[in-house]
């Protein structure tokens, strides 16, 4: 990627930010990137799988959740570490999956702690349009799953996963690992947060859409923390945390590590920051610098980004620190871009 296609890094930009996190100053001036709509956009680079399953909807008219939808049956369709139930296990090697979808009217549906099921995305749309609740969990998402003709997956480790299992296994460091993507080693930091290797792997996919009509639609799907304490459930799932829509305010999404996201009730906090009038870039970055400011120095190790758009048709994203990727797929670009966030640190 060239560097005049990051988002928002200009030379009269990079002081300004600079300045900004040295004084603790207020906001860099909005950069948040006017595309046209319909428009879908994901998290990290990866994302331009889902954003191809969602085009062809927006592109004729769809309503954005049968976009977002497909955008997360493809990612859940994979092979990836982190998405879907060829991703990495939690800590007794079991593949536990998270997901929820959220329409523009304040409906949504959620799934947590799934097992077994190949399509999360599709029972959380599921519960939200045949139940009068928000969230199922565990076992009872799973029955709910069979019941509504969901089949039931052999529940067998991915080649890949069963490796990483074993290798994690042996080391014995029972210590979840966030599994953030785009983690070259010229990036690398010390942290039980982050995948030592630096190779490339997928991420939390977290898509949030406008259709022609201004709709607004979102969802997240995952498998979560990589090695998690069994039972463990991020922000992924959660409405507020890793994912907010409001047509009247706009729409975002999460990625990294969820209990930080969660402890600020990210999402939520980057919506009513739009709905207040600010930019989505500067909306993301105000819910970043509520992580940074709990614990500065652990917020250095670790990884939390937001993406956001706005009813206006503006994207914008944040992330502490620097890596964190998203693609835009649009009638600008069919075929999907994929931009780098700016980062506090
Ligand atoms: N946010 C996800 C979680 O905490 C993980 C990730 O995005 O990498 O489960």
């Amino acid at each position: 990627m060239k560097r005049r296609d990051f988002l928002g890094i200009t030379a009269a930009g990079i002081p300004l930010l600079l300045a900004a996190k040295a004084n603790s100053q207020p906001a860099p001036a909005a950069t948040s990137l006017r595309v046209k709509t319909p428009v879908v956009v994901s998290t990290w680079d990866s994302g331009i799988t889902a954003n191809i399953a969602a085009w062809p909807i927006l592109s004729k008219g769809g309503h954005a959740l049968d976009a977002v939808e497909a955008a997360g049956r493809a990612s859940e369709d994979e092979p990836s570490c982190c998405v879907g139930l060829a991703a990495w296990p939690d800590r007794d090697g079991k593949v536990t999956l998270d997901s929820c979808i959220m329409d523009g009217n304040g409906d949504c549906g959620a799934v947590s702690f799934l097992e077994r099921i190949k399509h999360p995305v599709s029972v959380a749309r599921k519960v939200m349009e045949t139940t009068p609740h928000v969230l199922l969990s565990g076992e009872g998402a799973q029955a709910f799953a069979i019941a509504n003709g969901f089949p039931l997956e052999d529940g067998k480790l991915s080649p890949d996963a069963e490796k990483e299992w074993k290798k994690w296994l042996e080391k014995s460091k029972y210590q979840p690992i966030v599994n953030v993507e785009n983690r070259k080693p010229a990036m690398a930091i010390a942290s039980p947060y982050f995948f030592d290797d630096g190779s490339p792997n997928h991420d939390t996919m977290g898509t949030i859409a406008m259709d022609a009509k201004g709709g607004l639609s979102g969802m997240v799907t995952t498998s979560g923390m990589a090695f998690k304490i069994r039972g463990r459930v991020g922000d992924s799932p959660i409405i507020g945390a890793g994912l907010f829509v409001d047509n009247e305010a706009g729409a975002a999404t999460s990625s990294g590590v969820g209990e930080e996201v969660i402890r600020i009730c990210g999402t939520h906090t980057v919506v009513e920051q739009m709905r207040m009038g600010r930019s989505p870039e500067q909306a993301c970055r105000e819910a970043v610098g509520r992580v940074v400011k709990r614990n500065p120095s652990k917020a250095k190790e670790m990884q939390v980004g937001f993406v956001a758009l706005s009813k206006t048709g503006e994207i914008g994203a944040f992330s502490i620190v620097k890596g964190f990727t998203f693609s835009v797929t649009n009638s600008e670009f069919p075929k999907g871009k994929v931009f780098l966030a700016k980062s506090w640190f």
